[in-house]
């Protein structure tokens, strides 16, 4: 009996903080598709600068992203990551301090990268980027069905993929992808529904500023407690082997990402209690330097990637400088854990959370 009552002295008290302490109640994460950790701790890369094959117009990104000092320059370019995030919240994936983050999945690329990311695990039937429907159960399906929760979960993606990763027909996730239109009656909402009629197409897929407008005008309208953001030009301009337009996109949605910041600490709902994670699918090349437009299972180091975290249980630990291995798998589980939940799938094992992103004690 005392030994009972022990274990319950040691026991009860620490799950009580656990669960009365966590203020997290909502949860945003964004995608940069393809972005690298190399440009996100060391900004912009003077071999790629200095290639007229791949910079177009070396003055102007001289003078935009250019600095002798590695922190400064990352801070050129993402400014709100190095000003914000690393010093209220964490930065993962600094591979010259030995802090690695990587993908599980073999593949490296853009769909087998968000399946892993979203069902916790490396999905042996996603394979490629064939637009496939997933059979596995995801973390934001998984979301949507905890109470409070129900309908409260939206997906905004510059990709046409997310409808069958996350299988828009059975999961009942409210998503808006490329060329889906927003079906509200909003001034705003017709205005984007317009400019998405007629925009050119830089890349095949509708411009990150109108994901970025389309979740943005839902998020003020719909409120909902799990907005997943999911941009694609950081890896389209890479394709296309264009610097320039690669770093101005990042530090276009690294402003973004810096407006939904402000706008939710300025709505109640979110005020204090939102937890932000940013990330990427998967890596690109760097080795062989002109391997840097691209990615996947024959180009080394394509597996390679970061994620950053903000929120009130998020402790304030800046740039991760311990050597550690993280795993894009666990980022699923981690999102549930962030909202109090354990992520359970049914159809598989999922990896477990990143414990130091959400717990505060
Ligand atoms: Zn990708």
């Amino acid at each position: 009996m005392k030994k009972l009552l022990l274990l319950l002295f040691l026991f009860l008290p620490f799950t009580n903080a656990l669960s009365q302490s966590r203020k997290a109640e909502n949860l945003i994460v964004v995608v940069l598709d393809g972005m690298r950790w190399q440009e996100i701790f060391a900004g912009a890369d003077s071999a790629i600068i200095n290639n007229p094959l791949f910079t177009k117009d070396k003055k102007q990104v001289q003078k935009q992203f250019w600095d002798s000092d590695p922190v400064k320059r990352r801070e050129m370019l993402f400014p709100f990551l190095w000003e914000i995030i690393a010093t209220n919240g964490q930065v993962y994936g600094n591979r010259n301090l030995k802090n690695e983050v990587n993908v599980s999945n073999p593949f490296q690329m853009t769909y087998p990268g968000f399946s892993e990311m979203l069902t916790g695990y490396a999905d042996p039937a996603i394979s490629s980027n064939k637009l496939v429907v997933s059979k596995s159960e995801n973390v934001l399906e998984f979301i949507n069905k905890q109470k409070g929760y129900e309908k409260k979960v939206a997906v905004f993606a510059t990709s046409d993929l997310f409808p069958f990763l996350l299988d828009r027909q059975n999961s009942k996730l409210f998503i808006n992808s490329d060329t889906d239109t927003l079906n509200f009656t909003s001034k705003e909402s017709k205005l984007l529904n317009e400019m998405q009629k007629l925009t050119t197409k830089p890349t095949t897929e509708r411009p990150d500023i109108l994901t970025y407008f389309a979740a943005k005008e839902y998020l003020k309208v719909f409120k909902p407690k799990v907005l997943y953001l999911a941009f694609g030009e950081t890896d389209a301009f890479a394709h296309q082997g264009n610097y320039d337009q690669y770093l101005e996109t990042a530090k276009a949605e690294d402003n973004m990402i810096a407006e939904l910041w402000k706008l939710v600490q300025s709505i109640p709902q979110y005020k204090n209690k939102t937890t932000l994670i940013l990330t990427c699918d998967h890596g690109r090349g760097d080795l062989i330097k002109e391997q840097w437009t691209s990615h996947g299972s024959k180009i080394r180091d394509s597996g390679q990637i970061w994620i950053a975290a903000i929120g009130p249980d998020t402790k304030a630990l800046g740039e991760v400088k311990m050597a550690g291995n993280l795993f894009q798998a666990q980022l699923a589980a981690t999102m549930a854990a962030v909202l109090g939940f354990k992520y359970q799938p049914k159809t598989h094992e999922a990896m477990k959370p990143i414990f130091s992103i959400f717990s505060n004690n």
